[in-house]
């Protein structure tokens, strides 16, 4: 079937929020009823209590995930990864990139809608204490219009009050995050002189919440948010996407002003007409939108893929008698070819390349060793002669403990039986998260030396385990 022609003659160059000033338009969504809304609700609560109880959360007496970017120091599943782990890094940011770039392909913005902090911060918390407390998009409007009274000022205060108090709760999970639970109990219990910088941290943040979600709102994500940039280059005709179906929906025709009666819905029944396509031009997608954008214009930048537009429309679709799914969850390529959405092969290709990286990323921080050493020869010596014959080179050593426990290590030369170590100083003990420095003497008989140089094997251990191995070179005389 040809596509009904569109005309976007009129469509608007700037973006949905602001004016053909440039003044910004506050948007007002109605809120919707619907069963993915009911769902995302659901989801919402789940990820809202990892989110707020993670970094609370210890693992053999360390936090489970720790993101210290201060002291460089990044906790996954209570493993403690250093600047040393830089290849595992490396590969994480590389997989973290391809797997952005071939989900967003296949799946659009399912992330934004249904799994990023800011959606479900503002749509399934902020927006919904405004709803509580100032009423409907309708009743908001009002409020905003009308002079500042006892009314207007009780209901905004309030809301104010407890959205800061929900920003200064985020502020200090943000913290926990980077600095852990054990240092901000510090921070909150102890003399406020003592942590005059972890306070600072905390207001700041707080204030930061507080703009974005009282103030900022839907332009974090069509404004700065990166991953919302990337839509325009990553979303192909066969990404999956909220999705307006214009052959089903086009020519659009109402018989009436949706406007003009006191709730729409009541009145849709009346409102299709057979020559007409199945939307009833009623608007409400619009109304929900939390971006302020007209689904019907087909893929925009400012679609977050909430899923509001298909829970608003599907609600109109029964009301109207007519099938749901008119906004749906779809293919560009699926609407115009009138496939239904399925499971086929350039989803099953992606997803397999997909899980095949996970699987590598989570093979090599399996097998990444619990502890790191480097070992030197002193720099400017060569050998000692002591004197009972025996030949003996200095080294320093560094071990770095990746585990959170702190462990007691011996060093000790492999497949060399008469080569002793003699440990400079106090036994190497490692502490948790911790570099270890020491120095020892690799002592050999010079009857046993084969070469002026010859390779050793050193192991470091643990209660009786073997937990690294690290080459040297040992050097003797020449004769
Ligand atoms: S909600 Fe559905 S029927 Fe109403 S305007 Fe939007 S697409 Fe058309
Ligand atoms: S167009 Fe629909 S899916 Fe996109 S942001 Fe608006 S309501 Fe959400």
């Amino acid at each position: 079937m040809k596509p009904p022609k569109i005309d976007t003659t009129e469509f608007r160059d700037h973006l949905s929020n602001v004016t053909d000033s440039g003044k910004r338009i506050w948007i007002y969504p109605r809120i919707v009823a619907g069963q993915l809304y009911k769902l995302r609700t659901y989801f919402s609560w789940l990820l809202l209590g990892l989110l707020f109880g993670i970094p609370f959360v210890e693992i053999d007496g360390g936090p489970l995930f720790m993101f210290n970017v201060l002291e460089r120091k990044f906790i996954f599943f209570g493993v403690t990864f250093f600047p040393q782990d830089f290849h595992l890094v490396a590969f994480g940011l590389l997989t973290f990139i391809v797997f952005i770039i071939l989900f967003t392909v296949i799946f659009g913005r399912v992330w934004c809608g249904w799994a990023c902090p800011q959606t479900i911060f503002m749509e399934m918390l902020f927006r919904k204490i405004e709803n509580w407390i100032e009423g409907d998009y309708r009743a908001q409007q009002r409020l905003d219009a009308q002079p500042w009274n006892t009314e207007k000022i009780v209901k905004k205060s309030a809301k104010h009050l407890i959205f800061f108090i929900i920003s200064f709760l985020i502020a200090n999970t943000f913290l926990a995050y980077i600095i852990g639970k054990k240092e901000l109990f510090t921070i909150i219990l102890d003399n406020p002189l003592n942590h005059i910088s972890g306070l600072v941290a905390i207001t700041i943040f707080t204030f930061v919440f507080y703009f974005v979600f009282a103030k900022f709102r839907e332009l974090v994500c069509i404004v700065v948010c990166p991953y919302g940039r990337l839509q325009g280059v990553l979303l192909d005709k066969k990404s999956i996407i909220v999705a307006y179906d214009f052959l089903r929906g086009e020519p659009r025709g109402k018989k009436k002003k949706v406007e003009e009666q006191p709730n729409p819905l009541d009145e849709l029944k009346a409102l299709t007409n057979p020559n007409k396509g199945h939307c009833v031009d009623c608007g409400i997608c619009v109304q929900v939108c939390p971006t302020g954008i007209d689904i019907r214009n087909g893929t925009q930048l400012e679609c977050i893929g909430c899923t509001a537009c298909i829970d608003a429309c599907d609600e109109v679709m029964v009301k109207t008698n007519q099938p749901t799914g008119l906004i749906r969850y779809a293919s560009l390529d699926g609407i115009e070819k009138g496939n239904k959405l399925s499971f086929n092969l350039r989803i099953g290709a992606y997803t397999a390349v997909l899980t095949a990286l996970l699987g590598i990323l989570a093979f090599m921080l399996i097998t990444r060793s619990d502890v790191e050493t480097t070992l030197l020869r002193t720099p400017g010596l060569t050998y000692q002669e002591e004197k009972n014959g025996n030949i003996s080179n200095l080294y320093n050593i560094e071990i770095l403990n990746k585990t959170i426990n702190a462990m007691p290590v011996t060093i000790h030369v492999k497949d060399y039986p008469s080569a002793k170590i003699k440990l400079i100083g106090k036994p190497l003990q490692l502490n948790k998260s911790e570099l270890t420095r020491g120095s020892f003497f690799i002592s050999i008989p010079k009857k046993d030396l084969e070469a002026p140089s010859i390779k050793l094997k050193i192991e470091v251990i643990s209660n009786g385990v073997i937990i690294d191995e690290v080459k040297t070179s040992f050097l003797g005389p020449m004769e």
